[in-house]
C-alpha cells in the first residue's frame, strides 16, 4: 500500500467511525458449553441453512477422518437441511503442504456437485510451512479456478489477480433471497479491499457475507490494531505474521475491514471468520450509518479434541427474516446449547 492510498482509507475511515458501532450482548465473552445429544431440529420448511467450516488445519495434519466426517455430513444432510452454501473460514492446512492440501482437497471435494463451498486462505495456508512470511501458497494448485469459474454461483476473483481464488466472490439464491458472498485473504491488502468495495456496491441489492479468517477476536470484540496492538493475540499486523513485516504492513484487521468496507455498505448482514484459539468464539452486532445491524462472528472448534472433533456451525435462515445458529458434530452426535453456540439473529434487510 502506497502512503497515499493508506491516507485515503484512513480519511474514509475516519468519516465511517462518525456511524459508530454498538456492541450490545446480552450474554458473557466466555460461556460455557451445553452439549445435547443428537441433532439441532431440522429447518422449518421455509427456511434454508448455509453450513461454515472454520479452520480445518489439524485435520489435514493429523485427522483426516474428522474433515471427512463433516463435509460427508454435509452431503448427507443436503435435502432434509437444504443446504444451499458452505463456508470456509481459512486455515484450511496447517502447513501450506502438498500432503496436507491433498487431505483438503479429497475431504472438500466430497461436496464437488453436491453444495457450493466458498473459501478462503488463512496464515497458515500462506509461506514457507505456513508461517505467514508471505503470500505465496498452493491453495491454487489445490482447488484451481478452473475448477470453480464455470459454477453458476461463481462471481469472480480479485481483478489484481484473477487467476488466484484467494480473493473470489460469489452469487446465488435461497429462499427467494439472493445474496452475494466476499471471500478474502488474510489480513486483506488495501487493493484487495478498494476491490471487494467495488463487488458490494455492484451487488447492492443482495445480501451480503464478509468471510475472511481473521476478524471478530475473543470478548465479542474485533480485532483492532491501533487500539489493542499485541493485547489482542494474533492480529495480522503481528509480529507472528511476518507478512506484514514484508510488505510494507499491508494487511488489514477486523477494524480496518469494518470500517473500510463493511460499515460503508448497506447490504452487508453478517461476517464470519475462524482463526483465533481459547474458546474460539465470539460475535457482536455493531449498526451501519444507515442504521442497519451486521452480525459478525468468531467461531473456530480447532482446540476441541481430534483436531475439532467435526464441530461445524448450521445458520438456518428462516422466512421470518432471523439465522438461528446451532453448532453440531456429526461424529459425536451431539449439540451444543451454550449462548455462543445456540441463538438467534435478526437480520437487517439491504437498503433499509
Ligand atoms: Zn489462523
Amino acid at each position: 500500500m502506497t502512503q497515499t492510498t493508506r491516507r485515503r482509507f484512513l480519511r474514509i475511515s475516519s468519516l465511517a467511525s462518525l456511524a459508530g458501532s454498538s456492541a450490545s450482548p446480552a450474554f458473557a465473552a466466555k460461556e460455557p458449553s451445553i452439549l445435547q445429544a443428537g441433532e439441532p431440529p431440522l429447518p422449518a420448511e421455509d427456511s434454508f441453512t448455509i453450513a461454515v467450516l472454520p479452520d480445518t488445519q489439524t485435520y489435514c495434519q493429523r485427522f483426516p477422518d474428522g474433515f471427512h466426517a463433516q463435509t460427508q455430513w454435509l452431503v448427507e444432510q443436503k435435502k432434509r437441511r437444504r443446504i444451499e452454501a458452505v463456508l470456509h473460514l481459512g486455515d484450511i492446512t496447517e502447513h501450506n503442504t502438498p500432503s496436507q492440501w491433498e487431505v483438503a482437497r479429497a475431504a472438500m471435494g466430497r461436496l464437488d456437485g453436491e453444495l457450493p463451498y466458498f473459501f478462503v486462505p488463512g496464515n497458515h495456508d500462506c509461506g514457507q510451512n505456513g508461517k505467514a512470511a508471505d503470500r505465496s501458497t498452493l491453495l491454487n494448485d489445490y482447488f484451481p479456478k478452473s475448477k470453480y469459474d464455470k459454477l453458476p454461483t461463481f462471481g469472480g476473483t480479485y481483478d489484481k489477480e484473477p487467476d488466484s481464488m484467494c480473493n473470489s466472490y460469489h452469487l446465488f439464491t435461497a429462499g427467494g433471497r439472493k445474496f452475494l458472498v466476499i471471500a478474502l485473504e488474510f489480513g486483506p491488502r488495501a487493493d484487495v479491499v478498494r476491490w471487494a468495495n467495488e463487488v458490494a456496491a455492484k451487488h447492492a441489492n443482495r445480501e451480503a457475507i464478509l468471510i475472511t479468517h481473521a476478524y471478530t477476536y475473543l470478548g465479542n470484540v474485533r480485532y483492532d490494531w491501533q487500539k489493542f496492538g499485541e493485547k489482542q493475540s494474533w492480529n495480522p499486523h503481528s509480529k507472528s505474521y511476518p507478512m506484514a513485516k514484508n510488505n510494507g504492513d499491508d494487511v488489514m484487521d477486523g477494524e480496518e475491514l469494518w470500517q473500510n468496507l463493511v460499515s460503508r455498505h448497506e447490504n452487508f448482514i453478517l461476517t464470519l471468520n475462524g482463526h483465533v484459539l481459547r474458546e474460539g468464539l465470539a460475535r457482536l452486532t455493531s449498526t451501519t450509518p444507515g442504521g442497519r445491524d451486521v452480525h459478525q462472528m468468531l467461531v473456530n472448534f480447532q482446540m476441541k479434541p481430534n483436531g475439532g472433533d467435526s464441530w461445524l456451525r448450521l445458520m438456518e435462515f428462516t422466512a421470518q427474516g432471523t439465522v438461528e445458529v446451532h453448532d453440531y458434530s456429526p461424529t459425536q452426535d451431539c449439540s451444543n446449547l451454550g449462548a455462543q453456540n445456540r441463538f438467534t439473529l435478526k437480520l437487517s434487510r439491504p437498503g433499509n
